[in-house]
């Protein structure tokens, strides 16, 4: 055994740079006003389909970021709360970096009375706290570090998105995100990272919905039979072979989630509806996906089948850009004496449609903690500063 004369400091364990070692310790300093911001923002709930409560939580954000020097707009949106962006312009001029996230939450509202925000085994647990009101704090106190280390400005241009549909599609606002993306020289999501260890996600897959619709004839299932045609029948003929277009080598994936048809046990049914849930990892997949699905024909001529949907968010590949962000983003953690991991993850979020048009994309930079969409969403409290540190020397060296 090793003699130890003298206990290790942990600096001596991992040596840290001067200044991102003070960097370190001014979020460190900072670790329970951080957590203060993220209960917050949790108490707030904002369920995607509830504009009033969003748009409440909007309001809030957009006076905080204004606060620090920040210039807040409003993108109405009529059935969703209206999506916020917030630009700092910056000491030295270029291109804005886009941080990118979203006001909205999966649960409804009430959540809080069976699901309350609290403190407690080192975490922050409630609605949303991982998913993702944990990295929208991260991103005001990574710009208030930056203003306090520049003399009361960011070093360079930033923009702020934070949308409101992320949880339901992103439909309303995904025009104002390319937008900016293009913009834009790189985009950071806040989104939550992957694992306890805190993994940035460099690639995601693409996401598609679609809807199978059969319509064949009813009858009495006792006095005519052979009159109808079942739409049933059809629909599980059409189920087995949507199934076999699964390629798991390819990480292609199709799921059919839901089904419903008929009306009685005693009547031959004239209704069936199919709804699925597709992945795709390549970029080509998702082409070849919809024209195979588009291309099934009914197995009995007598039923008519409908198929609507699309893949509509894009899939996330690794590509140069995507790889050079993960590339400077593990050398500031070194930096700090640790191993940012890296993950693919099957789960889409707004990085897809920006890294899909070629804009630099890291995703995954938000908290660390588990229970994203579940009673158990939690952060882990100790994570918060280096995550801090992270974005906002990502910010400054992008
Ligand atoms: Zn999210």
């Amino acid at each position: 055994m090793k003699k130890v004369l003298k206990k290790p400091q942990a600096s001596q364990l991992h040596p840290v740079p001067n200044e991102a070692a003070n960097r370190l310790r001014f979020f460190t300093e900072r670790k329970d006003a951080i957590t203060e911001t993220i209960r917050q923002l949790v108490e707030i709930e904002s369920p995607s389909d509830n504009k009033a409560a969003v748009d409440q939580l909007g309001v809030l954000l957009a006076g905080r970021f204004e606060k620090i020097g920040g210039h807040a707009k409003f993108h109405r949106a009529q059935s969703y709360g209206d999506h916020l962006q917030v630009d700092f312009s910056g000491a030295r001029s270029g291109k804005p970096v886009l941080l990118l996230g979203h006001i909205d939450t999966v649960y409804p509202m009430g959540t809080l009375s069976t699901m309350p925000c609290r403190v407690a085994e080192g975490r922050l647990w409630g609605p949303g706290a991982l998913d993702m009101k944990s990295g929208i704090a991260l991103i005001l106190h990574a710009l208030e570090g930056l203003r306090t280390w520049h003399g009361d400005t960011v070093p360079r241009p930033v923009t702020v998105l934070l949308v409101t549909d992320e949880e339901v599609g992103s439909e309303s606002s995904r025009r104002i995100t390319e937008s900016l993306a293009r913009k834009s020289e790189a985009v950071l999501v806040l989104e939550p990272s992957y694992g306890l260890k805190g993994a940035v996600k460099t690639a995601r897959k693409g996401v598609g919905e679609y809807t199978v619709k059969v319509t064949g004839k009813s009858a009495h299932s006792g006095l005519d039979f052979d009159k109808g045609e079942s739409a049933v029948v059809e629909m599980a003929r059409q189920i087995t072979a949507i199934t076999k277009l699964v390629n798991l080598k390819r990480g292609l994936t199709l799921n059919v989630g839901v089904i419903s048809g008929g009306t009685r046990t005693n009547v031959i049914p004239a209704q069936a509806t199919a709804s699925l849930d597709v992945r795709v990892t390549h970029m080509k997949d998702a082409a070849a996906i919809d024209r195979q699905l588009r291309a099934l024909k009914p197995f009995n001529r007598k039923c008519k089948l409908e198929i609507k949907g699309a893949v509509n968010r894009p899939p996330m590949e690794r590509g140069p850009g995507v790889a050079m962000l993960y590339k400077k983003a593990s050398e500031i953690a070194k930096g700090l004496g640790w191993k940012l991991e890296e993950a693919a993850v099957g789960g889409g979020s707004d990085g897809n449609f920006t890294a899909s048009l070629g804009i630099p994309t890291l995703d995954g930079l938000g908290g660390v903690g588990e229970g994203a969409h579940a009673t158990h969403e939690s952060i882990i409290i100790s994570e918060l500063p280096r995550r801090a540190t992270l974005l906002a020397e990502l910010i400054e060296r992008t």
